[in-house]
């Protein structure tokens, strides 16, 4: 890792794709239900390569803006196979995904009136609102009655009554209840809810059951127990079914639980000192590269691989933003010494495809390890890169 950034410079994203194979391999084992799609949420790390993995590995994808849809294009992915789930979206991105024969999610009352005024033929799938608090932080619960996202429980007669009115066909039912659900329970509550409203639309091919599963962040660490939410969800799932008339398309939209541990963030020291009888460690990066601590209360471990022998002392690692920009409070770590390497685990989601060029410090490269080989995947932002958009006045 460290000859990596020789190689590459620092501050740098480095991706495992064998990572990202384990997890996909896990995850098509533990939800055995014969027509089942995993389409990958492509939010929690957008770099073509790791498009190019996933889609060899018999995923779909799941988009939420126009730029979205067009690298999922790029990268190779049948529209029968793209799904387009966005929030408040433009009408003109909804009408690109259409065009392009995504499936589309709609997701607000308004949204589906003005849906089926326009393309009153093409099916549609709606995001419901479970009304379900699930997820270890607030801000990545989704599916909670105060959400901003889905469809209330509350407006379904509304909705039926639209879609009544039409030749118009409602082809799926969508919930994400939110990130890092640990229970089944928690999980399958949602799903509960769902599967009560969905006998009320009559031609469903597909039901989503978005994603949220969580991932370890450090040894010990809990995780969704994948095995036993499969086999609850297979069984709950097939009998729904039967019930149902006829076999549904069962589809999940894994992100976090796809890439995060395939990802490390290196960066290096810059500077050490004493404020307060706190001891930090400031590195050449900050939240403009990797926000999650500061904007979630994430975790990520941290390891010293310049000195991985050396004596653990207390340290705050912070950024190098002139904002408060704390990675990790009170952590040991082996002494950190000015130019030394310093590895962020679980860096592969939400970490890059969130970064700025905040104190216009250029974006980081990235690097895929493919069967050993090192490969550049995307070249690190240079001043140029920022600079281009910019207008001086004329003089
Ligand atoms: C972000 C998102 C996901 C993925 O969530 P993870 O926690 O990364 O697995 C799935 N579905 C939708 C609609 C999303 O917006």
């Amino acid at each position: 890792m460290i000859s990596l950034v020789s190689q590459f410079g620092s501050p740098l994203y480095v991706y495992d794709e064998s990572v990202i194979q384990r997890q996909a391999h896990l995850l098509k084992e533990s939800l055995a239900y014969p027509d089942t799609l995993f389409c990958y949420a492509m939010k929690a790390n957008s770099n073509l390569a790791i498009l190019d993995t996933v889609r060899k590995l018999g995923f779909g994808v799941d988009c939420v803006s126009r730029g979205e849809l067009e690298l999922a294009l790029m990268a190779g992915f049948d529209p029968s196979v793209i799904r387009f789930t966005p929030s408040f979206a433009l009408t003109d991105e909804i009408r690109f995904a259409v065009e392009k024969g995504a499936q589309v999610t709609l997701d607000s009352l308004p949204v589906l009136e003005w849906y089926l005024g326009q393309f009153p033929d093409i099916p549609a799938g709606l995001r419901l609102n479970p009304s379900v608090m699930a997820g270890a932080y607030d801000k990545t619960s989704t599916g909670h009655a105060k959400a901003k996202f889905g469809i209330g429980m509350d407006l379904l007669a509304e909705v039926l009554r639209l879609v009544a009115s039409g030749p118009f066909k409602i082809n799926g039912l969508h919930i994400h209840s939110g990130s890092d659900i640990l229970e089944t329970d928690q999980f399958m509550k949602a799903v509960e809810v769902l599967l009560s409203a969905a006998p009320r639309f009559k031609s469903l091919d597909y039901i989503a059951l978005g994603s949220g599963f969580k991932v370890p962040y450090f040894e010990g660490d809990k995780k969704t127990d994948m095995a036993q939410l499969g086999k609850t969800i297979t069984d709950r799932f097939t009998g729904f079914c039967a019930d149902y008339g006829r076999p549904l398309r069962l589809i999940f939209e894994p992100g976090k639980f796809l890439v995060s541990e395939a990802g490390t963030f290196l960066v290096t020291c810059t500077w050490v000192k004493e404020n307060g009888g706190i001891r930090f460690a400031g590195v050449d990066s900050g939240f403009n590269h990797l926000i999650r601590p500061m904007f979630y209360g994430a975790w990520h471990t941290i390891t010293n691989l310049s000195n991985p022998q050396g004596i653990p002392e207390k340290y705050d690692v912070v950024g190098n933003i002139c904002e408060t920009d704390t990675f990790a409070s009170d952590r040991m770590i082996p002494e950190i010494r000015p130019g030394d390497i310093l590895a962020f685990a679980n860096a592969g989601a939400y970490c890059y495809s969130m970064a700025s060029s905040y104190n216009s410090r250029p974006r980081p490269a990235e690097v895929y390890l493919q069967q050993g080989e090192a490969r550049l995947i995307r070249h690190r932002e240079t001043l140029q890169h920022l600079l281009s958009l910019q207008i001086p006045l004329p003089s």
